[in-house]
């Protein structure tokens, strides 16, 4: 079955076409690195790590690409405010060099805490200036910039596919719908492109341009780094549906506006991690960390298993009641895989399949986990269950393959068949006598539906 995703600029299930097969572009928005990824972000490279897995799967060459954004995005999102880096540095009193790093290893370190693979290139903006800059004197040989007295603005009415993306109503926004700010904008849809250091304050990062020494607006980085290392139109690229009406929407606006071809074939967009039905998000002050669930006791697979659980076009509510329901069942799942003591052989064919359908199927990994348990429950041998197992977790990265095998001596063995024929018998009396036998000797049994879990006590 062939890949179908579905792509927000047609907001329709496609079928997955490259470009040019068997190669494939893929950017995906990174972090802004002024303080801890929320669980919330982290859902949406979740999602993008099962889209790059998947696509490797189906045998794609994927070269993917994710940025750190160290600059240049401002607190409002718009073009206003303090820049998110600069307001890190003053929280924590060190420079704005030392809170990009900081927090860019601290995101490495959750990335590698959920399993989510490196990227095969990361791009800094702070190392791309000179590529920005190439890009809006581009923009401005054709027409779309204008300068203001803090800045060089893109006019958004000189690009007449503005606002495609989110199905901008644009009549409607000129009409009053947003409330100006800077009143030198002559679109309230128009963004900078560069903005000017303020005058009476030297900013950590800034550079020498040819408008006046400043720093890139956020949006120009993504559009001048997806293009350096994908070239000029490439497949994919994502990030979570905030970036829809806004920053996606405008690198769309100077990439092609620059270039003139079309930018990305497909958009994808995954949804919101909520808490008590709002976004989760720094700026609410409503979120959580990977440590604070750590801290809780929770595993960080327990929260992927989560993750997993919902399609990614759909809201999740975290509740701790959730996350201690997929904690349970990651759990489960580890003691099946290490209480398979045979070698992983053949696989079980026709629901493994299944489980590849459901993936193939716009990323369904909800479904995909009811086919594992469902895969489980059968009646194939436990080298089938491993060996297919092993191939569903090369999209679900739930590092079952790591999971060492528990040994269990001879005699527990025993005692758990024993155990099992005095359940059938009805003899409870004796099966709790031989469970607790079992324990004495430092193991314990579950009893789950497909059949008894010896773990280490
Ligand atoms: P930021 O570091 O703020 O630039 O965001 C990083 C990524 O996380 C972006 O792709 C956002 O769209 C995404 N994001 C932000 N908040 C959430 C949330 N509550 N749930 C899912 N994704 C989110
Ligand atoms: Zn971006």
């Amino acid at each position: 079955m062939p890949l179908k995703l579905f792509n927000t600029l047609s907001r329709k299930i496609e079928e997955f076409q490259p470009i040019h097969p068997p190669k494939i572009g893929f950017y995906a928005c990174g972090p802004t690195v002024y303080d801890r990824a929320h669980i919330g972000n982290l859902r949406s490279y979740i999602f993008e790590d099962v889209l790059r897995r998947t696509l490797i799967h189906d045998g794609h060459k994927v070269r993917f690409v994710m940025n750190i954004t160290d600059v240049g995005h401002l607190t409002s999102d718009a073009d206003e405010g303090e820049d998110k880096l600069e307001k890190g540095a003053k929280r924590e009193h060190i420079s704005v060099w030392e809170v990009a790093e900081k927090y860019t290893k601290l995101f490495k370190q959750d990335l590698q805490t959920l399993n989510i693979e490196e990227p095969d290139e990361w791009l800094k903006a702070t190392d791309n200036i000179k590529e920005q800059i190439e890009l809006i004197k581009k923009l401005e040989t054709k027409g779309f910039t204008y300068k203001t007295s803090d800045g060089i603005y893109y006019d958004t009415s000189k690009f007449p596919k503005y606002g495609e993306l989110a199905r901008l109503n644009l009549k409607g926004q000129k009409e009053g719908a947003r409330v100006e700010v800077n009143n030198e904008k002559r679109n309230s849809t128009d963004f900078a492109l560069w903005k000017f250091s303020p005058k009476d304050q030297k900013r950590q990062m800034e550079w020498e341009s040819p408008w006046g020494i400043g720093f890139p607006g956020w949006h120009i980085e993504c559009s001048a780094m997806s293009m350096k290392a994908l070239g000029e139109s490439f497949d994919i690229h994502t990030g979570g549906v905030d970036h829809i009406p806004v920053h996606h929407t405008n690198e769309i606006a100077q990439s092609q506006g620059a270039t003139g071809k079309p930018f990305v074939k497909y958009w994808l967009h995954g949804e919101f991690l909520q808490i008590d039905g709002g976004k989760m998000a720094k700026s609410a002050g409503n979120f959580y960390t990977l440590d604070i669930l750590k801290e809780k006791g929770f595993s960080p697979m327990a929260y992927r298993y989560l993750v997993l659980g919902a399609h990614y076009r759909t809201k999740l509510n975290f509740t701790f009641e959730a996350l201690k329901a997929s904690q349970n069942a990651y759990e489960e799942l580890v003691n099946q895989v290490a209480n398979m003591a045979d070698k992983p052989k053949i696989g079980c064919g026709e629901i493994e399949n299944k489980f590849f359908e459901a993936i193939d199927n716009d990323l369904n990994t909800a479904q995909a986990l009811a086919v594992m348990w469902e895969m489980l429950k059968s009646q194939n041998p436990d080298s089938a269950k491993k060996a297919s197992l092993f191939k569903m977790d090369e999209i679900l990265g739930l590092g079952l393959k790591e999971i060492k095998s528990i040994k269990i001596p001879k005699i527990i063995q025993k005692l758990v068949e024993a155990r099992e024929t005095a359940r059938k018998n009805k003899n409870f009396k004796l099966s709790d006598e031989l469970r607790s036998q079992i324990f004495d000797k430092g193991f314990q049994v579950d009893d789950t539906e497909s059949g008894p879990i010896i773990k280490l006590k």
